[in-house]
């Protein structure tokens, strides 16, 4: 069954959906191709005033959203309000900035006047994964509707009812039927949907493998496309950075979303000096996490999102050991009902274990002991990857010198503070193009568009 809700913190199954048939897929697409057409002629206002209010109304449910992702998919229940209340936020800020960020810009060619103005293009398809499963909608919500498109959207097979609320929730801001529209899809409808001709961009975040899928249908297509993949981001420690602040900043980096996270802190490179101080604190603040209901605030360590999540992580796992690596905590499931991953740290990955270029999507901990550095950044741009990363050091120019140098799309001094609507998101390498948030995630599917107007004479 493609789309199922499974309580993952007890492996309860609680509902499942059917997903649409061809037919039905068809009068979706066509409703939104219709809903196109009127929508991309309302104003910034008119837009603004049903995209603000499914903000409000998102933030004057949160407990009711944050439950159904904590049911869903095991996002520990603090942490699914900050991402409703987060994710309404999105969705205020291009409700407010959208005409700006859109606004005509004026050129100054040698004769004349010239100006680009930014009009919608149409029906985009966003393919959207689980771990965030109301902000990664809002951050494609947000912009792109605000901008005179319309959605339609695939989310991931394990939170329907995330993805339904969703969508229920723009309809009851007003949204006209065809503004956002959820589909319950197979890969090969999605397929389909990217080639068809109604569709004028594909966003899609997810994996690597699905980037590759995606993209390359789309480019087939000739159909612009974002892609928000997967990372390893390093988390760099310098010899004179603050070891408390950068081990509590490791503990959320690694274990927000119990791991889950794209931009999570996978790979932690500590400079020489301060290399046993942090992992043994470090490994004792781990230890210290409880396994418990991700419903109770007290719960400090909630389960990954699927059985098959765990499994695939602990298969990592051994594949990582057989190449040569060590476990120095961790490795194994939590012997309780539900898929809980003890935290882990693994030591000794070199560059010809197959781990060393993997992505963790859960609570695993790479940790390397580097002289200094330039060696800390010579490992943290070894990857495939190039989405985030973060520098701890009390000398904040050394911070932006490292940061300038780590070749990623996202860089983080001191803290790994990850999002905020105002700053772009995204990454470079395997990690995808294009960025989300910020001023720059409206313009990914706008036309740019060129008017000159001079009285000039035609060349004869
Ligand atoms: P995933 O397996 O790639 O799934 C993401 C979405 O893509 C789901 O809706 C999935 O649908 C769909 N999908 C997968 N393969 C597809 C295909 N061949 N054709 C059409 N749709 C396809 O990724 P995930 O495991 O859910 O999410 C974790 C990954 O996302 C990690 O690598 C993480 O780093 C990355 N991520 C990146 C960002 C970012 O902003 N850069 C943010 C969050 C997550 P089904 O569920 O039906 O398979």
């Amino acid at each position: 069954m493609a789309y199922s809700s499974v309580n993952p913190s007890n492996g309860e199954r609680i509902k499942q959906f059917e997903p649409l048939n061809d037919q039905q897929l068809e009068d979706k697409l066509a409703t939104a191709q219709r809903c196109y057409l009127t929508w991309k002629q309302k104003t910034y206002t008119e837009r603004a005033l049903i995209i603000g209010t499914a903000a409000e109304l998102m933030a004057s449910r949160v407990d009711e959203f944050a439950r159904l992702a904590t049911l869903e998919m095991g996002k520990r229940i603090n942490e699914a309000r900050g991402e409703v209340q987060f994710s309404a936020d999105i969705l205020g800020y291009y409700a407010k900035n959208a005409e700006r960020f859109l606004a005509p810009k004026e050129l100054n060619p040698q004769i004349g006047d010239a100006h680009m103005e930014s009009s919608p293009i149409g029906v985009i398809f966003g393919v959207e994964p689980w771990n965030f499963p109301y902000y990664q909608l809002a951050r494609v919500a947000g912009p792109h509707l605000m901008a005179g498109n319309v959605l339609v959207i695939k989310h991931a097979g394990c939170v329907p009812q995330c993805a339904i609320a969703f969508e229920q929730l723009l309809t009851d801001a007003g949204a006209p039927p065809g503004l956002y529209t959820n589909l319950l899809i197979s890969h090969e409808q999605s397929n389909r949907v990217v080639a068809d001709a109604r569709i004028k961009g594909v966003a899609l975040t997810g994996s690597v493998a699905a980037g590759r899928s995606i993209a390359a249908l789309a480019g087939q297509n000739l159909k612009p496309s974002s892609m928000e993949l997967g990372g390893s981001d390093a988390f760099i420690v310098l010899e004179d950075a603050d070891l408390e602040h950068a081990v509590k900043w490791a503990v959320w980096g690694r274990m927000y979303n119990a791991g889950q996270t794209c931009c999570a802190a996978k790979r932690f490179i500590v400079v020489e000096q301060l290399a046993d101080a942090f992992l043994s604190k470090f490994k004792a603040a781990l230890a210290a996490l409880k396994a418990g209901d991700p419903m109770d605030e007290k719960t400090t360590l909630g389960p990954l999102s699927t059985e098959s999540a765990l499994l695939q992580l602990l298969e990592q796992v051994d594949r990582a050991v057989a190449g040569g690596a060590q476990v120095i905590m961790g490795g194994k499931r939590i012997d309780r009902p539900g898929s809980f991953m003890a935290p882990t740290i693994l030591t000794d990955v070199k560059p010809d274990n197959p781990a060393f270029r993997d992505e963790f999507f859960g609570p695993v901990a790479m940790f390397f002991r580097v002289k200094d550095e330039d060696a800390a950044i010579a490992l943290a741009n070894d990857s495939d990857f190039g989405l985030g990363g973060s520098v701890f050091t009390q000398d904040i120019l050394r911070g932006r010198r490292v940061a300038s140098r780590v070749e990623t799309g996202m860089m983080f001094i001191n803290n790994i503070s990850w999002s905020d609507a105002e700053l772009p998101f995204g990454g470079i390498k395997d990690s995808g193009y294009g960025r989300e948030l910020g001023s720059m995630g409206i313009q990914a599917f706008v036309n740019k568009k060129l008017v000159r107007y001079a009285a000039l004479e035609a060349p004869v």
